[in-house]
């Protein structure tokens, strides 16, 4: 049976959105926490944006020296040949790619202004897939943006030609969040039943379907016979309402009435991160996580009503459908509520010394020490705010690769 896989798109989709940003060093601690939580792929930025390169760079060395493995890291870029060439020339260890084009009517007339057709639109895919392969990329998707506006016949046609070429899956954008479960499900089926190529489900929030929509496309893709990829963001950070929220989309496939006995996970997903991860973007992003948030929300193991509170305090099973343990909750948090003293972009060194004590962090010489901090408030430039304490272990650990990703060279 066909299983379902995770593909979390935040430092894409994320980092994009409007108001909102991730520092590189921040990018990069999003892709170690997928890693443990067991995410297939991070979609880890984009391999044309000059600014991205050294990260990206930085990040795939990192997976080279199994830092971040298994999971892969793939770019996203538009589906053209030279956009292509650029990719592998400013990331050259880039060996996964996402090519995204508009499909839809709407989109084809009114962002080409009328110049192209469909079949100028399969054209360039396939141009991009064929200089994808021929540049190297082990692992290529083709994004149909705008699917749920774009006829199935279309989809069907569009997918061929990618799985043709060489692609190894399709990937339906329901750009607008336009698309309905019941939609959804019967286009993507259709999809995979008419191309078989296995399919990834990128949804958006704007009518509040996200989550829903995710796991109608992997039932479509299940039942159509192909592997369904679903894309998440943490705590659904994306453009305008948002993506599907990883960790709800996670609960949804391993928790709800019809998927968790019935289907598959490909890889083991480690929810015991959950609470981690939400936390750290929540902070990174600087965006709160709403109260009633599934799973990681401060009202999700909340009860005070007295039918609630009594009914839980007897069996928390009465009226909580997972347990609050599995998602990493439940451990005490240490809060600093005295003095504190934390990194920034002036920091000296009497005061990180503190701070890098506190963590048991021993330096071999004062050089080693000056050299640290140097790296710290670069990052803190970029951050402009105080580090955790894992982005200031990962410095300290991985010195060279922080450099490397900190490294910002305008022209
Ligand atoms: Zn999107």
């Amino acid at each position: 049976m066909p299983k379902i896989y995770f593909i979390d798109v935040t430092n894409r989709d994320g980092v994009q959105t409007a108001n909102l940003g991730l520092s590189k060093l921040e990018k990069t601690m999003i892709n170690i926490y997928l890693n443990e939580v067991g995410i297939f792929q991070s979609e880890f930025g984009f391999p044309t944006t000059r600014h991205e390169s050294a990260y990206l760079q930085a990040n795939l060395e990192l997976a080279a020296m199994g830092v971040l493995q298994p999971i892969r890291l793939s770019g996203w870029i538009r589906a053209v040949a030279s956009d292509v060439e650029t990719a592998f020339r400013f990331v050259p260890d880039i060996r996964h790619l996402n090519l995204s084009i508009s499909t839809s009517p709407q989109m084809i007339s009114a962002k080409f202004r009328g110049e192209k057709k469909r079949e100028d639109i399969l054209e360039m895919m396939i141009d991009a897939v064929e200089a994808a392969k021929a540049l190297g990329a082990d692992g290529i998707g083709v994004n149909a943006e705008d699917a749920s506006r774009t006829d199935t016949d279309f989809l069907i046609k569009f997918a061929s030609a990618a799985k043709e070429h060489g692609a190894q899956r399709f990937r339906y954008c329901d750009t607008l969040g336009y698309d309905d479960p019941f939609t959804l499900y019967e286009a993507v089926k259709a999809v995979a039943e008419n191309v078989g190529i296995p399919i990834e489900l990128h949804c958006h929030g704007d009518l509040g379907m996200a989550v829903a929509n995710s796991v109608a496309g992997a039932k479509g893709a299940i039942d159509g016979g192909q592997d369904a990829y679903i894309n998440t963001t943490v705590n659904g950070i994306g453009e305008r309402a948002g993506n599907a929220d990883l960790v709800a989309t996670i609960l949804a496939v391993t928790k709800s009435k019809g998927f968790a006995d019935r289907y598959q996970l490909g890889k083991r997903i480690n929810l015991k991160k959950a609470w981690k991860i939400s936390k750290f973007a929540s902070y990174a992003f600087g965006v709160p996580i709403p109260i009633n948030q599934p799973g990681v929300g401060a009202n999700a193991f909340a009860h005070s009503s007295g039918i609630h509170a009594d009914g839980v305090l007897k069996d928390p099973q009465n009226y909580e459908l997972y347990d609050l343990a599995e998602l990493g909750r439940g451990e005490p948090e240490f809060v600093e509520t005295g003095r504190e003293i934390c990194s920034g972009e002036y920091s000296g060194i009497s005061g990180f010394r503190h701070i890098m004590g506190k963590m048991a962090i021993a330096f071999e010489d004062s050089a080693k020490a000056e050299e640290t901090l140097e790296l710290v408030r670069y990052a803190n430039v970029e951050a402009q705010k105080p580090l955790v304490e894992d982005e200031l272990l990962f410095i300290a650990k991985y010195p060279q690769v922080a450099r490397k990703l900190l490294t910002l060279i305008p022209l």
